[in-house]
């Protein structure tokens, strides 16, 4: 059965179809259709119950690129991994990662993915140059910013829900080595990360903070952590050879192994680990992509699966709800394993239903425990929906049709341009 990242839902297709070379024809809509790449969201974006999922991983060919200007076209099932391992030896790298290289490019687009850099790069769909597009009815439409901008802002960050992208054209970053500068500090509070991070900001391309929503700071208050800040190289360090450690989860455990204890004491170790507040190098890939270092790590949470919520609070909102979102986590009891926060820049996204905007995102996991979990994600989209913020698509199995469509203002104007034979679990759930 196919999932998704945390397994939830467990729904059967109709058909699964693996794509294997442009321009194939698209298979007959008895079932409506949906791309799925590499299954790293979380939730139903890339599920389609009772329809047909169009497996594009085959679709991975380079078409082009040009060394001097760092413009490459290839296939939407390309992985990022497989784009990074061509592009950073030539000197050039992916302008947005998110926290895991192990996404296709057609999946990166569909969710105008974010990285640790968007208060600096913005999002991805923003170095998106060109895509094709092809529609259920046969047609392949050349989308850019410039000549089709509507089509364009429909596709970016448009769930897959326009048609299949076929390919993409990106504008690359150039950089020197696959190194990074990076440092990292502990912090007591929340007041504490908001101050670092004003004066981080301006200075470190790529900033994010891991927050212990367990265990209070000295001050009683939930929202100590550590704040990491980094940067590309221009050198690589004397003995520069980096090779990725290669560990795994190698079955599913009958139970989560997530509880009320581990998370207690993972959190407590995490938070004592050595800090360097001195700015030293690191290869990109733990500094980028630590959990990809443990293959299949969901499987941890056993397989019941987990839940990833992910928000974004407006600047005006962003302190109080953030503290009140940790605070109701805190008194909920239920921690989270993985807390990020990071701020956003000031620019909104450049899809009609991109996530990225200016503000503060949160993201935590947990494990599923039915009506509690249920009954504390009812609480914090309180918070949400009172601060004016919205919820990750992409990290989603349960938002209510409400809550999608405060959150996203434009939907009714982006559901003009979903193609009449596609669809997804996640957009029946929130247009109903
Ligand atoms: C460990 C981890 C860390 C993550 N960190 C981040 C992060 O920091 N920032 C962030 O933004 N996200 C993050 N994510 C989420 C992930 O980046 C996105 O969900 C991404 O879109 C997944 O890409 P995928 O190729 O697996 O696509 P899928 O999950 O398979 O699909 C995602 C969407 O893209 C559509 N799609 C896929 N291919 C095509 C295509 N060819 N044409 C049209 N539509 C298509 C699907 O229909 C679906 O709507 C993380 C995920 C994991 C597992």
């Amino acid at each position: 059965m196919t999932t998704s990242w945390n397994r939830i839902p467990r729904v059967a297709h109709a058909a699964e179809v693996t794509l294997n070379r442009r321009g194939q024809p698209l298979p007959g809509a008895s079932h409506p259709l949906l791309a799925y790449g590499l299954g790293r969201s979380y939730g139903d974006v890339c599920l389609n119950p009772g329809g047909s999922l169009l497996h594009t991983r085959d679709l991975d060919r380079f078409i082009a690129f040009d060394p001097d200007t760092g413009r490459i076209t290839a296939e939407a099932g390309l992985t990022l991994d497989d784009l990074l391992r061509f592009a950073v030896p030539r000197g050039w790298f992916v302008p947005v990662v998110p926290g895991t290289r192990f996404v296709t490019l057609g999946g990166a687009v569909a969710n105008d993915v974010h990285g640790k850099n968007h208060h600096h790069a913005g999002s991805f769909g923003e170095h998106v140059r060109a895509m094709t597009l092809r529609r259920s009815a046969g047609e392949c439409l050349e989308v850019t910013p410039d000549d089709t901008p509507d089509w364009f802002a429909a596709t970016v960050g448009g769930l897959g829900l326009t048609g299949l992208i076929e390919t993409v054209t990106l504008q690359l970053v150039p950089v020197r080595t696959p190194w990074m500068r990076a440092w990292s500090q502990r912090f007591d509070s929340l007041d504490e990360f908001w101050e670092l991070d004003a004066r981080a900001e301006r200075e470190w391309p790529y900033t994010v903070a891991w927050i212990d929503c367990l265990n209070p700071g000295p001050r009683g208050e939930v929202g100590r952590g550590i704040y990491s800040g980094a940067r590309h190289a221009t050198t690589a360090p004397a003995r520069s050879q980096y090779r990725e450690p290669r560990r795994a989860i190698p079955l599913d455990p009958p139970v989560s192994l997530v509880n009320r204890v581990t998370l207690r004491l993972f959190n407590q170790l995490y938070y004592r680990q050595s800090v360097h507040p001195t700015a030293r190098a690191v290869h990109h890939l733990p500094w980028l992509f630590p959990l990809d270092a443990i293959r299949h790590w969901n499987r941890i949470y056993g397989y019941k699966g987990f839940y990833q919520y992910q928000c974004v609070l407006p600047p005006h909102a962003q302190k109080d709800g953030m503290q009140a979102l940790l605070d109701a986590v805190a008194a909920s009891g239920q921690g989270s394993f993985l807390a990020v926060l990071k701020r956003f820049g000031d620019r909104a996204g450049p899809g009609m239903l991109s996530f990225p905007r200016p503000g503060a995102t949160l993201a935590l996991d947990f494990p599923e425990r039915g009506n509690e979990t249920e009954h504390l994600f009812r609480r914090l989209d309180h918070i949400v929906q009172e601060a004016g913020g919205a919820l990750y698509p992409a990290k989603d199995a349960r938002m209510s049709p409400d809550l999608f469509r405060s959150g996203f203002p434009r939907w009714e104007e982006f559901a003009s341009f979903v193609d009449p034979e596609f669809s997804s679990g996640f957009w029946r759930r929130v247009t109903k």
